[in-house]
């Protein structure tokens, strides 16, 4: 990107509000910032962690069940996408009905926090549900497969380069030193 030949790499901040009543220990917070972050990484974004609204942040907040919001597709998250642009994009994750899930998958334990909460940031970069095995699918049994597909990688990286920086004024481009 730069004249310098650096590799451009995109930051996103994310707001990360948890639930006293979400049963998510701080270790287990951590966990799931440690695991979004390498998915996210893996398709070339960085992700700045907030623990309070900043503007142009993305929210995600993690309560034990979804509010009743239409719209919100499984029972595991939902975003809500400002189409004006006005509020803050948000994500909710359910964190107890994930912990149910979880319960009877063991296969998923320790991970489907993280990719719900992939998948949802992903709604809320613009992201559709992808056809793809992969975490933008909408089967959630597909969220096994713990990464992008390749459709989602390319989707990702035009929708931050086309009109990111009016559009989430929290991405911006940074060097790579
Ligand atoms: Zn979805």
């Amino acid at each position: 990107m730069s004249a310098a030949g650096w590799c451009a790499l995109l930051r996103i901040i994310v707001s990360l509000f948890v639930s006293t009543q979400a049963g998510v220990t701080p270790s287990a917070i951590r966990d799931l910032q440690t695991q979004v972050a390498a998915i996210y990484a893996n398709a070339g974004v960085d992700i700045e962690w907030a623990t309070t609204t900043k503007p142009g942040a993305l929210q995600v907040n993690v309560l034990p069940v979804l509010p009743p919001i239409a719209g919100c597709e499984l029972a595991f998250g939902c975003s809500v996408i400002d189409s004006r642009n006005v509020n803050p994009s948000v994500a909710y994750i359910a964190s107890a009905t994930i912990l149910q899930y979880r319960l009877a998958n063991p296969r998923v334990s320790g991970q489907m926090l993280a990719y719900v909460t992939v998948h949802e940031v992903g709604h809320l970069l613009g992201l559709q549900h992808s056809n793809d095995r992969g975490i933008m699918h909408r089967n959630i049994d597909w969220l096994l497969a713990p990464g992008w597909a390749g459709s989602d990688k390319s989707a990702l990286s035009q929708k931050l380069a086309a009109s990111l920086s009016a559009r989430y004024p929290a991405v911006n481009q940074h060097p790579i030193p």
